[in-house]
């Protein structure tokens, strides 16, 4: 006994035996999801993600040498599945511009732990690759669409690109077996949210799964405002005046959307309220930039170089080490802690770090 307590009170050896086997971080929560960015490259300039003034035609983008390869990337998730992940989703900047895609997307399907293989994609090029996706072993796809109306979408991503072949992605994923789709619409007040009824009803009966986007702060560039914001209880409001909603139980701990069922049996939709509920105490993703950088917040100010650990030889034992060290050290909650202090905060943007 040294001052009046046992040994094992004191190194507190029994609580953390077993939070070192399930790699629980400093707030009890385990790594279940993945998320990898797998180039920094857009073809769209959504305002609200990556403004031309900052993005535009001298913006300097990851060169090519300093992206992760597909060999490289599939080693972090197979070691990162060895720890409890059981989801990866692929995104970007828009990752249908990495060329031969579906060759990572076929590395990872064979991937032993990774139960749940998906993607989220702005569209424009989907219904060209929906099918090679598939076929690779893709499970499911996540469509961006910010609204139906054409001038409003294309205000939004200020390259004119039209709703319709945002439209034809979907229907051609649908086809090939990635479905339901889940499709992401973003709402700015003032901007799109009087197109939110319009967006429910053109999938209310189809099993596709709309998720209403509270706009966040993520990133420095977007100037964003909380008045922007549109809080989930009035988008849920706003749909359950004209479509009558109720709530449905989560389909696992940690999920982002908040699952809402229509009342005439006409599917399904999610609102994701990360600025007026956040849900950090039970966030259990990492990031992986293009270039191996992960991150453990969203909202994260820097990263973990994990391309030097794998180019200076490291075994899988090494990695493993590695990502334990980071996951066990993990304390962010900014989400819980968002102030008018934070949000000057440096950020990294959400088209490097992936959404
Ligand atoms: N290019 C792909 C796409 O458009 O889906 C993947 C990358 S994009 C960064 C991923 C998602 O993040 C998109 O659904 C996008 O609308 C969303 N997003 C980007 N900036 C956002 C912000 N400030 N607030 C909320 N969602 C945002």
């Amino acid at each position: 006994m040294v001052g009046g307590r046992s040994r094992s009170e004191r190194t507190a050896f029994p609580a953390s035996v077993p939070d070192l086997i399930s790699m629980k971080d400093t707030m009890g929560r385990p790594l279940h999801d993945l998320r990898i960015s797998v180039t920094d490259r857009c073809n769209f300039r959504c305002r609200y993600c990556m403004p031309k003034e900052v993005f535009g035609r001298d913006y300097e983008f990851l060169a090519r040498e300093l992206l992760l390869s597909f060999e490289e990337i599939s080693r972090i998730a197979a070691v990162a599945a060895g720890l409890g992940v059981e989801k990866v989703r692929i995104t970007g900047g828009e990752p249908l511009l990495r060329k031969d895609l579906e060759l990572l997307i076929g590395m990872l399907a064979g991937v032993e732990g990774i139960a749940d293989l998906t993607l989220t994609t702005n569209g424009s090029l989907l219904a060209r690759k929906a099918e090679a996706l598939a076929a690779a072993g893709l499970r499911r796809v996540t469509v961006s669409l910010d609204s139906l109306d054409d001038e409003v979408f294309k205000a939004m991503n200020d390259v004119d690109f039209p709703v319709d072949r945002v439209l034809e992605g979907i229907e051609v994923a649908s086809q090939v077996g990635l479905s339901p789709v889940k499709v992401n619409m973003v709402v700015k007040r003032g901007v799109n949210d009087h197109t939110i009824v319009d967006m429910a009803r053109r999938f209310h009966g189809t099993p596709h799964i709309v998720r209403f986007i509270e706009y966040m702060d993520v990133g420095t560039t977007n100037g964003w405002r909380l008045d922007d914001v549109v809080p989930g209880s009035e988008i849920a409001e706003m749909l359950n005046a004209v479509l009558p909603i109720e709530p449905l139980d989560a389909n696992y701990p940690g999920e982002v959307a908040k699952r809402w069922a229509y009342r005439d049996g006409g599917g399904e939709i999610g609102i994701i309220t990360s600025v007026t509920q956040p849900f950090c105490s039970s966030c259990s993703r990492a990031r992986l930039s293009a270039e191996g950088m992960l991150y453990t917040c969203l909202f994260a100010s820097w990263g973990h170089d994990l391309r030097e650990v794998l180019r200076s030889g490291a075994s899988d034992g090494d990695l493993e080490a590695k990502l334990r060290s980071i996951w066990h050290a993990r304390g962010d909650r900014y989400s819980e802690i968002r102030s008018d202090a934070t949000v000057d905060l440096p950020k990294v943007e959400m088209s490097y770090i992936g959404g």
